[in-house]
């Protein structure tokens, strides 16, 4: 007998978000996605388009007007305010394009922290953070404050604090934002690198260039999503 699929990381059916006011505002039409684990996912479009929306629809920072939102097979509808935060927390690992380090705490203490509300106390959290912190390359650097850290350097322990849960997810939005394009590339190298190794991820961008990294990407034009054929080289490109 053959185990069952597991479910996909991320299902949404028909998942819409319409934002009350007079007009209301569709920011995302009645939309379908499935993300498995192991994939690699860029959701590209212009500014307005919906990808903040679509951005805090996945990682449950906001709900569907409607539609049905699976994370790991959970129905995420149903849940309490409370149950969904701590689902986020330990499914879903976010990087911004700002960082979001804390500026006094050292890099070390920065990832450990990010486990607190998940492991316990203590030595295994250390222990925890420094082997993402050498997954991204920075073991060298444990006791640094973010301020002495190049931007790649910052964004690597931002990565560094997403994974070391082991979330289902890696959410990116803008993750090279404010990076030059030399730095850029290097860091989607690292997330390509992390894809490698298992971690399921989905960067949300503006810039075509970040996208072309990602094997499946998925364009969104005016709260509608259309998904690019694999391997062609560029949205509407031949199949
Ligand atoms: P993007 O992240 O691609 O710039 P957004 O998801 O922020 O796009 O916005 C999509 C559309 O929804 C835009 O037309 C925007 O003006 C509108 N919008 C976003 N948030 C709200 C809100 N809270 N209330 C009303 N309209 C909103």
């Amino acid at each position: 007998m053959t185990a069952a699929a597991p479910p996909p990381v991320l299902d949404l059916r028909g998942v819409r978000k319409t934002y009350p006011g007079s007009p209301p505002v569709t920011a995302l039409h009645p939309t379908d996605l499935r993300v498995k684990t192991g994939d690699f996912l860029a959701v590209v479009g212009p500014s307005g388009s919906g990808k903040s929306t679509l951005l805090n629809l996945l990682g449950l920072l906001d709900r569907p007007t409607d539609g049905s939102y699976r994370l790991s097979g959970t129905d995420v509808a149903s849940l309490t305010e409370r149950d969904r935060a701590a689902l986020r927390g330990r499914r879903v690992g976010f990087v911004f394009q700002a960082f979001h380090l804390l500026p006094h705490r050292t890099v070390l203490e920065n990832v450990a922290l990010a486990q607190l509300y998940v492991t316990g106390r203590g030595e295994p959290r250390r222990a925890n953070s420094a082997r993402a912190l050498r997954r991204v390359g920075l073991g060298h650097r444990l006791d640094a404050l973010p301020s002495r850290l190049s931007g790649g350097e910052r964004q690597r322990v931002a990565i560094a604090r997403a994974v070391v849960n082991t979330p289902d997810i890696l959410l990116c939005d803008e993750p090279t934002g404010n990076l030059d394009s030399a730095t850029a590339a290097a860091v989607m190298d690292l997330l390509a690198e992390l894809n490698r190794a298992g971690v399921t991820i989905v960067v949300i961008t503006h810039d075509p260039a970040v996208a072309q990294r990602a094997p499946r990407r998925v364009t969104i034009l005016d709260g509608r999503l259309s998904e690019t054929a694999p391997g062609s080289r560029a949205a509407g490109g031949p199949r």
